[in-house]
């Protein structure tokens, strides 16, 4: 499957984004396994001139259970060209980021999935903006 173009809206991402199928999976599972609190996932993935494909997800090493992403200590992770961003979970069902969220921005991606976390549905992904942006599954 083709991904799409996101540059329309001026959007300030001028590259497509796709994100395979067992990452969204996983990203739902986990956020159902941790509900009602908070998961965090590390994106991992390439991007090329024209895409970026999310391919992994990694849990974060310092990662404690019950960790708000407000409270996670982006700065202290290791450098990892290949880390493209954040996902997080929503338990409280808001599919927005909260000010927090933007001012916690970490990569070229964040993804936040929220309450009931059931498909991609429950899923949006922003660019630094804060900007909704249209991906593909693939
Ligand atoms: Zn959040």
């Amino acid at each position: 499957m083709k991904c799409k173009w996101v540059n329309e809206g001026g959007f300030g991402l001028d590259k497509a984004v796709c994100v395979e199928r067992e990452v969204v999976d996983s990203i739902l599972s986990h956020a159902q396994m941790l509900h009602p609190r908070e998961s965090i996932l590390l994106l991992k993935g390439k991007v090329s001139k024209h895409k970026i494909t999310v391919n992994d997800v990694l849990i974060p090493p310092l990662a404690t259970h019950g960790n708000t992403f407000s409270a996670f200590p982006l700065s202290r992770l290791p450098i990892d060209f290949s880390v493209i961003g954040v996902a997080h979970s929503h338990p409280s069902g808001a599919l927005r980021p909260s000010v927090t969220d933007l001012n916690k921005f970490y990569g070229r991606l964040m993804l936040i999935t929220a309450y009931p976390y059931k498909s991609e549905q429950n899923i949006i992904i922003l660019n630094r903006q804060g900007k909704p942006l249209n991906y593909t599954i693939v």
